[in-house]
């Protein structure tokens, strides 16, 4: 089987670990004798109620789906480690970043967005980039993505924007009319739509693509002292990206190709990594700053906050078992640990509450029981208890109230968290949809793409937009010339030209 890759080898790989079968067993242990037969009166009889190897099987197989990801369904998962290689103390008390050569366990779970859980790998969308961290003062988890900025800066907008990108509730098709109305009612969708049919829209695979913490976060040292941050996770592999044709067909002919890469590629000792960089931002400079640090449709340009090193994540094992460690990885940007805190970042403070709030829905009140979401390098202690699926020994006779007189787990000043002063703003919710939208676009637009870049952005653009109503691609393509015209002519143009070959086509890719 030399001519076999590792993932397609591998319930071969698993008959070699395994040597001879074990003695099969129902879910309570108990051996069983006919596993092709179930249990009826006569040959041809029905069925017995009291066949409970049949029935265990049976009922356990109708329960086998939990729900998936409203976002984010299909993905692939990985272990390793964070290494330290930068002393960065003097900004945060982060445990994995405590000392240079420290190494920290980790598991990655990176995936597509608007698809479901068997949907293409190579579909045009921003890539899910998740690291959870098992470190000793608790599991810290970075959900980000592949680009450092998002579509959207108010998560009152999400549940809509995400509709959008998802189907037609009617037609069950994706629709370029909800996808492009969207999108052109709210310009500060510019940046991220930029950013996704560029090239980098459709990476090579899950190796060749950078993850960003993507929000702002805060980061604190031991002497209580905060700066802002954002995390940036650059490949080792290098950037590669499929071309849209190429990216088209793998949808067909290969729909699980990152995730195939993946696997193959830990399974034949080729770990990919990754460099942590962090940038630094103070209180002061945030005032000062031209932008809101904190609007996640914008980056802080790097001349002015230059990447700082920290360290390397490695991936080096892949999962055991997909569902186990996979479908049920349960990610949070709450999940923080000393060290990091959230910013004032409204889409960060939306996702610290929906995700925790989804993963209780999907999988249960006791997710952070599951091993793989299990603290398992911290001392878990507190008065939570009960519930469905408590699987643990529930904290076994300790307390269960606080205050109490009795060892119960007591709260200790030292991890009190950092604290912000709003002393005179007032309550409100507040109008950001015009907070320039623009300017940040236009330097993508003419500083960081090449003109054939720019000649990929605006065909990838054009061949999408044409599946939409002129009214919505007139606004749309407003939007994008007000970042630049020439940006705005270009699409318009091959817009055009598509009209007059008569190739207008609802592309599968989104
Ligand atoms: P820099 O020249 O310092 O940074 C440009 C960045 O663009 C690099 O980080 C590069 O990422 C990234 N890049 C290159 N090609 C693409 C692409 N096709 N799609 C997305 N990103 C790409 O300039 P600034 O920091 O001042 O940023 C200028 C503009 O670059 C921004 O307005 C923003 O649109 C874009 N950008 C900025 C990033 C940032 O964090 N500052 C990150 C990504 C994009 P890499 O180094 O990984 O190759």
């Amino acid at each position: 089987m030399a001519d076999r890759d590792k993932a397609t080898n591998q319930m071969e790989e698993f008959k070699r670990t395994q040597g001879s079968p074990d003695t099969l067993t129902t879910g309570i242990g108990s051996p069983v004798g006919n596993k092709t037969a179930s249990m009826t009166v006569g040959p041809r009889g029905p069925l017995l109620m009291q066949d409970f190897v049949f029935t265990d099987e049976m009922a356990h197989f109708n329960r086998e789906r939990i729900p998936e990801r409203v976002v984010h369904a299909k993905g692939a998962g990985a272990f390793g480690y964070f290494e330290c290689t930068h002393d960065v103390s003097k900004y945060t008390k982060l445990k994995p970043f405590e000392f240079v050569g420290k190494k920290t366990p980790l598991a990655v779970r990176f995936s597509t967005v608007g698809g479901e859980s068997g949907s293409a790998d190579t579909a045009r969308d921003p890539r899910g980039f998740a690291v959870k961290m098992y470190t000793e003062e608790g599991n810290w988890d970075i959900v980000g993505n592949n680009t450092p900025i998002f579509f959207i800066r108010d998560p009152f907008l999400f549940p809509s924007f995400i509709h959008t990108q998802k189907r037609n509730p009617q037609t069950h098709l994706k629709d370029p009319d909800m996808f492009w109305d969207f999108i052109s009612l709210r310009p500060e969708t510019t940046h991220q739509v930029s950013f996704l049919f560029s090239d980098r829209g459709t990476p090579d695979g899950y190796r060749q693509m950078n993850g960003y913490g993507s929000h702002t976060f805060k980061l604190v040292n031991k002497d209580g002292e905060a700066v802002y941050c954002k995390f940036h996770f650059k490949s080792d592999q290098g950037i590669k990206n499929l071309s849209a044709d190429k990216a088209g067909e793998l949808s067909g002919s290969d729909p699980d190709y990152a995730m195939r890469d993946l696997y193959n590629s830990i399974a034949e000792g080729n770990y990919p990594s990754w460099s942590l960089k962090i940038q630094v931002m103070t209180y002061e400079e945030a005032e000062k700053f031209r932008w809101n640090p904190f609007d996640l449709t914008k980056i802080w340009p790097q001349g002015e906050f230059p990447l700082i090193p920290v360290g390397r994540m490695v991936l080096n094992r892949n999962p055991k078992n997909y569902f186990a460690e996979v479908e049920q990885v349960a990610f949070s940007p709450a999940h923080m640990i000393p060290g990091v805190e959230a910013s004032p970042d409204k889409m960060l403070q939306g996702r610290l509450f929906s995700y925790s709030d989804t993963h209780r829905h999907r999988l249960g009140t006791n997710y952070l029981q599951i091993p793989v979401n299990c603290p398992y390098n911290a001392r878990l202690r507190n008065y939570q208890r009960d519930g469905p699926q408590t699987v643990n020994d529930n904290q076994g006779g300790a307390p269960n109230y606080f205050p109490n007189s009795f060892s119960g787990p007591v709260d200790d000043k030292q991890w009190v968290e950092h604290m912000d002063k709003y002393s005179n703003a007032q309550v409100g919710r507040y109008n950001t949809a015009d907070d320039d939208n623009f300017t940040q676009v236009g330097t993508f637009f003419n500083k960081v793409l090449s003109p054939a870049h720019r000649e990929n952005l605006t065909s990838n653009i054009a061949g999408h937009l044409i599946g939409a109503q002129e009214f919505i691609q007139k606004r749309a393509i407003g939007n994008f010339a007000q970042a630049d015209p020439v940006y705005g002519r270009m699409i318009q143009e091959k817009i055009d030209k598509l009209k007059a070959k008569k190739q207008v086509s609802v592309p599968a890719q989104l």
